[in-house]
């Protein structure tokens, strides 16, 4: 066999086309990588709509990839055939220039993001550059691996970099695909979880997911209800509202931060006596690099973490991808190939 389907976007909201195309062979440095899953991502709107600057089409969307490394480029250490892997958003670094020689692998000027700057997961074989890839353990299949490399990764890493310490509380503000993981990360690291969104029906899915507290945001003020447990270390923002994020403010603990990985089109509106009195901050928080994947696949692995997931066929990416538009999966939609 030396064709495959990939489905791809050949002009800004143009619509998804199943085609057949020859596989590729990897360059020095890349493998190639046989897809079994990639989960769809509500940044693959950024492909389908063309609003990253600079995407040359045709291009294949998908940045949640698990798979096995099917061939090895010239030069490649480190990568073998026949391993099972991980890609997400992070396309790769170079290792050279300043940020990479400062250790902020996340920064590389070269700003290689999988499914943007070069196809993606959305097919039955991709090309990826080595420093891209993170090893899947077994027992874990692909379907489950997939939104762990994109949603699970930024939330895992953000968290695990918060400063949080395992005791204290962290407050999740949203329950949808990033959200549901970053309840069940911060309760198996041991901080008290208390879930935030709207309105009651989500409160048994938090408890389920292992959450301490819940608070409906319609229905109670959220600040007052976080004060009344203590405060919050973290208040971890998955959700794409300025004004949520800005009503949890001052559910914050002394020293607390609003961590911010849901990008609203608003400004923020920050209370500066709010971050002095109390020395609090807001940050935002890249999600990570290969080994952070890595290391969120693993954790994930032994403590159980898992995406609730629906699952297309490659070929049906389009009712998939408006099934993830429309905001209705629980949570995250997964292709798979069927290899
Ligand atoms: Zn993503
Ligand atoms: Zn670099």
């Amino acid at each position: 066999m030396s064709k495959m389907r990939v489905v791809q976007i050949t002009q800004p909201n143009g619509p998804f086309e199943l085609v057949e195309r020859e596989i590729p062979e990897p360059a020095a440095g890349q493998v190639r990588i046989k897809v079994e899953a990639c989960g769809i991502c509500h940044s693959d709107t950024l492909t389908k709509e063309g609003t990253y600057p600079g995407i040359q089409y045709p291009r294949v969307p998908g940045h949640e990839v698990a798979g096995i490394v099917d061939a090895v480029g010239a030069g490649v250490v480190g990568w073998t055939e026949g391993q099972r892997v991980g890609v997400g958003w992070h396309g790769g670094y170079c290792g050279h220039c300043e940020p990479c020689r400062r250790g902020n692998f996340f920064a590389c000027v070269w700003g290689q993001v999988t499914g943007i700057t070069y196809d993606g997961g959305y097919a039955d074989y991709m090309i990826a550059h080595s420093s891209a890839l993170a090893l899947l353990p077994e027992g874990l299949s692909a379907v489950e691996a997939g939104p762990l490399v994109c949603a699970g990764v930024t939330t895992f890493n953000s968290l695990r970099n918060s400063g949080a310490r395992p005791g204290e509380t962290v407050a999740v503000l949203g329950l949808g695909g990033l959200g549901h993981l970053a309840v069940q990360f911060a309760v198996k690291m041991g901080f008290k979880t208390v879930a935030i969104a709207r309105g009651s029906d989500k409160e048994p899915l938090a408890m389920k997911l292992g959450a301490d507290h819940y608070i409906d945001s319609q229905a109670q003020d959220v600040a007052a209800e976080l004060l009344r447990v203590g405060g919050a270390s973290v208040v971890l923002a998955t959700v794409t509202n300025a004004e949520a994020m800005s009503a949890a403010l001052a559910g914050l603990a002394i020293n607390g931060k609003l961590i911010v990985l849901g990008a609203p089109h608003e400004p923020l509106e920050v209370p500066a006596f709010l971050l002095i009195a109390g020395r609090r901050s807001v940050a935002g928080w890249y999600s990570g690099t290969s080994i952070d994947s890595q290391d969120t696949l693993s954790f994930s692995r032994f403590s159980g973490v898992r995406a609730m997931t629906e699952v297309y066929p490659l070929e049906r990416a389009a009712e998939a991808y408006d099934r993830m538009m429309s905001g209705k999966a629980r949570f995250r939609v997964v292709l798979t190939t069927g290899q």
